[in-house]
C-alpha cells in the first residue's frame, strides 16, 4: 500500500496502464558484427510505425477530421525523410545502438527546428519528436500506447500528468489516477474532481511499483494506493464502494432544493467547468450556474491558437446549455509552467511568478481581443460575465477593461451583434489584491476569490510540491483575514463576491465561509450536494460566531478544531 495525498475521494478497481513519457535505454557502443542487425532492427520498426500511423490516419480521419488527420500523414512523410533515417543509419554504422542513434539525430533535428524564425517551422519539432518516440518505444518493444487510445475501466498511473496530457485522455475510459508527483491543486486532481474520478498523487514513485495491467486500488479518500490487492481486500473495498454509493444518493435528493441556510439566507451554488461536455454533470448535481469557465481546454493539447470561431462556438455551447444561469468565463490562464509550444516563451526559474495568465493577455493583445471576440459574440446565447485571472494590481483591471471596450467597438462597427452589459469581475488570487480589494471593488462588478493561487502565494508554498503540501492550508489564520478582507470591500462597494478555488467545495470550510458572508460557491460539481447540504443545517447567525472566532485563531489546527466541532453539532 502507498500513501500519498487525497486528491478526488471515492474508490476504484481495476488495471492499471502505466504512462510512461520517459524512454528508457541507455548509449552502447556496438561490435562490427551487431550494426547489421542494429539496421535491420531500424528498417523494421519504420515499417512497423508507418503501418502505425496509417491506421491512426485513417480513425483520426473519422474521428476528427481530415484536417488533424494530416499530422499523421506529416509524420510518415518523416519517416521515409532520407536526412533523418540517413543520418540514423551513419550513427549506426559508427557503432551506435539503434535507440541512441535516432534519439541523438531526432534531438538534433528537434534543435534545428526550434531555431528557426518561422513559427510553423518551429512547431514541427513536435512532430519530429513524436516521431522519434514511436521508433524508439517500437525499438524497444514497448507498446505506443497513447493517453487518447485506452481501455475501459482504466487506472491511469503517471509520473505527472500535464494540461495537455489530461486533455487527450478519453474520460470515459478512465476511473482513477495515480500519479509521483503533484499537490490538491495540481491540474490533474482538479480535473479528477471535475469528472468525479478517484484520484491520489504525490505518491513518490508508484510509477515503479505498478505494472501496466496489474489489478489496483485506488482509495481518493484516504489518499492511498493498494498493489495487486487480495481477494478479502477487494471485497473490504467493494463494501466501501457500495456504502459511498448510498450516500451519493441520499445526497443527491437534494439537488433540486434551494442552497439557503436554515434561516432562510440565500447563498449561490454554482460549478467550476474546464470543459463543455462537463455542463452535463454539472446540471445533474444541481448547479445553479458556472462559477469558472476555464477556457485553458481551448488551448491545450493543440499545435496553434484557437480561431475565434472555434471558442465562440464553444463559448456559445455552454451559454445555451446553462440557459438564464450565470457563466463566468474567465479569461486565458495558462501559466508559465506548462506553456503550450506555440506560445514561443522561454523556460522560467519561477513560472508560478512569472509570464502567466493575464500578463500574457496584456502582452499578446491579439490573443486576448480574439477571446473577448468570441465570449462577447457568445454572450447573446446566455448569462456570459468575464472574469480576468491573476490580477494583481488596479492598472492591470484598467488596461483589461480599455481592451475590452476597444474589442467592443470593433464589433459595433462591423455590425457583430453582442451583448452590451456584460458584468466584468476579477479573480482575487494574488496577495496584493486581496489587500487592497477596497480599490479593486470600484472597477469591477463583481470578485471571484482563488484560493488555490491565494494560498499558494500567501503561504509562499507551491501548490504542485508534493513535498510542501503540508503546509498548504486554505484555513490558515492569514488567508481567512484575507478573505474576510475581500468579501467586506466588496459588500461596502456593493458588489458581490464568489469563490472559486477549492476551498469553495470543502465542507470543513463551508460553515467559515457562510460566516464570513461568501455570497456565492463554485466548486467541482461532485462536491455540490454535500456542501449544499451543509448550508442548509446551518444557522446563519451561528456561522458568523464560528468565523469571528476563527479570524482571532492563531493556528490552522484551531480553525480545524473549531470547524470540526460546529459541524459536529449540527450533524
Ligand atoms: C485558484 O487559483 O483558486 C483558481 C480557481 O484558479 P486555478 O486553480 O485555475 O489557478
Ligand atoms: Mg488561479
Amino acid at each position: 500500500m502507498l500513501k500519498g495525498v487525497s486528491a478526488s475521494p471515492n474508490i476504484a478497481i481495476g488495471k492499471a496502464f502505466v504512462y510512461e513519457k520517459e524512454l528508457k535505454f541507455k548509449r552502447r557502443t556496438i561490435d562490427e558484427k551487431e550494426v547489421e542487425t542494429e539496421l535491420k532492427r531500424l528498417d523494421d520498426v519504420i515499417e512497423k510505425s508507418k503501418k502505425e500511423l496509417d491506421k491512426l490516419r485513417d480513425e483520426a480521419v473519422k474521428k476528427i477530421g481530415d484536417k488533424e488527420a494530416k499530422i499523421f500523414e506529416a509524420h510518415m512523410l518523416m519517416l521515409q525523410d532520407p536526412a533523418l533515417i540517413t543520418e540514423a543509419k551513419n550513427k549506426i554504422r559508427s557503432r551506435v545502438n539503434a535507440e541512441a542513434a535516432v534519439d541523438e539525430v531526432v534531438k538534433k533535428f528537434i534543435a534545428m527546428f526550434e531555431r528557426m524564425e518561422d513559427q510553423y517551422m518551429k512547431e514541427r519539432a513536435i512532430d519530429v519528436q513524436d516521431v522519434g518516440e514511436r521508433l524508439i518505444k517500437n525499438l524497444l518493444g514497448q507498446e505506443f500506447k497513447s493517453l487518447a487510445d485506452l481501455d475501459k475501466r482504466t487506472i491511469v498511473i503517471a509520473d505527472s500528468l500535464t494540461p495537455s496530457d489530461t486533455i487527450n485522455i478519453d474520460k470515459s475510459k478512465v476511473i482513477g489516477f495515480a500519479t509521483n508527483m503533484g499537490g490538491v491543486t495540481s491540474h490533474v486532481a482538479i480535473i479528477a474532481r471535475e469528472y468525479g474520478i478517484p484520484a491520489v498523487v504525490g505518491l513518490g514513485d508508484v510509477t515503479k511499483k505498478v505494472k501496466t495491467g496489474d489489478l489496483v486500488i485506488v482509495d481518493g479518500g484516504c489518499g492511498t494506493v493498494i498493489i495487486k490487492p487480495d481477494q478479502e481486500t477487494i471485497n473490504r473495498y467493494k463494501d466501501q464502494m457500495l456504502e459511498l454509493e448510498h450516500r451519493r444518493k441520499e445526497l443527491e435528493k437534494l439537488k433540486d432544493l434551494p442552497a439557503e441556510t436554515f434561516d432562510g439566507v440565500r447563498i449561490e451554488i454554482a460549478a467550476n467547468l474546464g470543459s463543455p461536455d462537463e455542463v452535463a454533470n454539472a446540471l445533474a448535481n444541481g448547479a445553479e450556474g458556472v462559477g469558472l469557465l476555464r477556457t485553458e481546454f481551448l488551448y491545450q493539447g493543440r499545435r496553434s491558437l484557437p480561431t475565434e470561431e472555434e471558442q465562440f462556438e464553444a463559448y456559445k455551447t455552454i451559454a445555451r446549455k446553462m440557459g438564464e444561469r450565470p457563466v463566468i468565463v474567465r479569461t486565458l490562464d495558462i501559466g508559465g509552467d506548462k506553456p503550450p509550444s506555440y506560445l514561443d516563451m522561454p523556460k522560467e526559474l519561477n513560472p508560478f511568478l512569472g509570464w502567466r495568465a493575464i500578463r500574457i493577455s496584456l502582452d499578446r493583445t491579439d490573443i486576448f481581443k480574439t477571446q473577448l471576440r468570441a465570449i462577447l459574440r457568445a454572450s447573446q446565447y446566455g448569462n456570459l460575465k468575464i472574469m480576468f485571472p491573476m490580477i494583481s494590481s488596479v492598472e492591470e483591471v484598467r488596461k483589461s477593461k480599455k481592451i475590452l471596450e476597444d474589442v467592443k467597438k470593433e464589433l459595433k462597427n462591423e455590425k457583430v451583434p453582442f451583448k452590451e452589459n456584460v458584468e466584468i469581475g476579477i479573480m482575487v488570487e494574488v496577495p496584493s489584491a486581496a489587500v487592497i480589494a477596497d480599490a479593486f471593488a470600484r472597477e469591477v462588478d463583481f470578485f471571484s476569490i482563488g484560493t488555490n493561487d491565494l494560498t499558494q502565494y500567501t503561504l509562499a508554498v507551491d501548490r504542485t510540491n508534493e513535498r510542501v503540501t503540508y503546509l498548504f492550508n486554505e484555513l490558515h489564520p492569514a488567508v481567512l483575514h484575507l478573505i474576510k478582507n475581500v468579501i467586506d470591500a466588496a459588500h461596502s462597494k456593493g458588489i458581490w463576491t464568489g469563490m472559486c478555488g477549492e476551498m469553495a467545495g470543502k465542507p470543513i470550510a463551508t460553515p467559515i465561509l457562510l460566516g464570513l458572508g461568501l455570497d456565492e460557491f463554485s466548486m467541482s460539481s461532485m462536491s455540490i450536494p454535500e456542501v449544499k447540504k451543509i448550508i442548509r443545517s446551518i444557522k446563519i447567525s451561528d456561522a458568523r460566531e464560528l468565523a469571528k472566532e476563527a479570524l482571532n485563531a492563531a493556528t490552522t489546527n484551531d480553525v480545524y478544531k473549531l470547524s470540526r466541532k460546529f459541524l459536529t453539532k449540527i450533524k
